[in-house]
């Protein structure tokens, strides 16, 4: 035991009052940060420096990892913190909320030999959040403003992200969103125990004091049209996401009590946030006491199911039709859930829901996998007489989302898009089939994450930097 906690073992012995339930609390703090502080440097101090960085090959920011991890073993927190900022706008968020196992520490050789990967992400998180704690994260300076403007349509990762490399450049940007709040799904979808919102928030306010203007409660299709957009900037980003649940219409869909798993994470992370949410407030999207039922197998479905669990849940069940491994949600998710209680009744299909008015229950077939379909996974097929019944006051449906129609939500039928409704962009410089309006994020790739959202956006800004300055050279050669 180090002078440090023995120090606070007998600061524990003293009569609670104000000033030792302070002391205590100090005390705590000094030794929890220097605590994380051994333990970031001890894994950072494990990487093998392997000359051949798979974790950064498979991170899809190319982060320099083995960079960033000697720095940090060797204590120079703030080089180690300007590195991670070299490729990454947010890197606290995604240290945060990457599925690590399937991107870099699942491609770290020490893991690969089995000793247990250096743990990326919370050094990632770990340096970030201590350069945030010590001030070394600053507003944007900009050297030269230009005189040209930026259109960017939605305030999430991707939207973000090409906002402030544009700023970087001096760009004039503003960002439209049509929620109350920036921060796309980082603020209203991913829960609060996976991503504490004053993360968001603080790069946010970091954003506006770089002079990037936020206008929210603006809808582009309804405020605005694309046209009247394009006629006020020189360029335009898209970067809306994608938002319609999947439908599940069996018999008794109508009842009451059956939500869309973005409705009911949106008020749970409203909540959080300290807004008035009359569904929640009412008790109707509140899981406390409730058979709660969780129809899905994606990470979304994971986030419900553990939400529902913090709400005190009477009981939460996830119906999943394929098994375990065919899983799309992550390993490390599911085990999160199953330690908490949640339970998981794989090859499950649901077939009906009972209620007079609301909700009671759900009436499931069970599954079994046969044949492996074209995209390489087994197809579940129902077991004949297989049903069952279980009991539900709240079902929550997280099937997946799909694109909005945008053409029709902008009135613009020269926005080509693909069969699955995301926009068609030019691969290679990002822009749509509108001259000057560019993509990136979920509405381009259909649903994926946070770090891709992020290398969009960085990936746009610099073509649409390219456009405008090749704009510039062909106005100067017109006049
Ligand atoms: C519940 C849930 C949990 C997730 N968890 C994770 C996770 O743990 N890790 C991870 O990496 N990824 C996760 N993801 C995925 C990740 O959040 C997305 O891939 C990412 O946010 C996509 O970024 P984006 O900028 O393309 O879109 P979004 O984040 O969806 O942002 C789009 C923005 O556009 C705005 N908008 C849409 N239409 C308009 C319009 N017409 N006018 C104005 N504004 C508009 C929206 O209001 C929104 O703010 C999760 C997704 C969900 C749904
Ligand atoms: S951004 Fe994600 S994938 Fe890349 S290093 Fe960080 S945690 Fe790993």
């Amino acid at each position: 035991m180090t002078d440090k906690m023995l120090k606070f073992v007998d600061v524990s012995k003293q009569t609670p009052n104000k000033r030792n339930v302070e002391k205590r609390l100090d005390d705590f703090r000094e030794i929890y940060d220097q605590f994380i502080n051994e333990k970031a440097k001890e894994q950072s101090s494990r990487c093998s420096q392997c000359g051949v960085p798979f974790c950064q090959v498979h991170c899809p920011l190319h982060n320099n990892i083995p960079d960033w991890l000697k720095l940090t073993a060797e204590g120079r927190l703030q080089e180690a913190s300007e590195l991670a900022h070299s490729t990454n706008n947010m890197p606290e968020v995604c240290g945060r909320i990457c599925p690590q196992d399937r991107l870099c520490e699942g491609n770290c050789v020490i893991e690969q030999s089995g000793h247990g990967t250096v743990t990326i992400g919370s050094v990632e998180k770990y340096i970030t959040d201590t350069a945030w704690d010590k001030g070394w994260i600053k507003p944007i300076k900009i050297t030269k403003e230009q005189n040209e403007s930026v259109g960017v349509i939605g305030a999430g990762p991707a939207g973000l992200a090409c906002a402030e490399e544009l700023r970087k450049e001096g760009y004039k940007i503003t960002v439209y969103d049509r929620y109350d709040r920036a921060g796309g799904l980082l603020i209203y979808g991913i829960p609060n125990f996976k991503l504490e919102k004053f993360v968001v928030e603080r790069r946010i306010n970091l954003l506006k004091e770089s002079g990037i203007k936020f206008q929210q409660n603006i809808e582009i299709g309804k405020n605005f049209t694309l046209e009247e957009l394009k006629e006020k900037h020189d360029a335009i980003l898209i970067a809306t996401g994608v938002y319609k649940p999947r439908e599940i219409n069996l018999p008794g869909h109508n009842l009451k009590n059956i939500f869309p798993a973005m409705e009911f994470l949106t008020a749970s992370n409203r909540k959080g946030l300290g807004d008035k949410v009359k569904n929640f407030d009412n008790g109707i999207l509140n899981a406390e006491n409730k058979n709660i039922v969780v129809i899905g197998g994606g990470d979304t479905a994971m986030d419900c199911v553990r939400t529902a669990v913090r709400q005190n849940a009477n009981s939460v069940k996830c119906l999943y039709r394929r098994d375990r491994e065919n899983m799309p949600g992550s390993t490390r998710e599911v085990y999160n859930a199953e330690e908490e209680g949640v339970k998981f009744i794989w090859l499950s299909n649901p077939k009906k829901f009972i209620g007079s008015e609301k909700v009671s229950s759900v009436i499931v077939e069970k599954m079994k996998l046969d044949k492996i379909d074209s995209s390489g996974r087994k197809i579940p097929v129902s077991i004949p007489n297989s049903n069952f019944e279980i009991k539900a006051d709240l079902v929550i449906k997280a099937l997946g989302f799909d694109p909005e129609d945008l053409p029709k939500l902008f009135n613009n039928s020269e926005l080509v898009v693909s069969k699955w409704g995301t926009i068609k962009i030019n691969l290679k410089s990002m822009e749509t089939s509108i001259p000057g309006i560019f993509a990136a994020g979920d509405i381009v790739r259909g649903a994926s994450l946070v770090v891709w959202a992020i290398r969009d956006g960085r990936d746009a800004a610099v073509e649409i930097k390219k456009y405008l300055e090749q704009k510039k050279i062909n106005k100067t050669k017109a006049a």
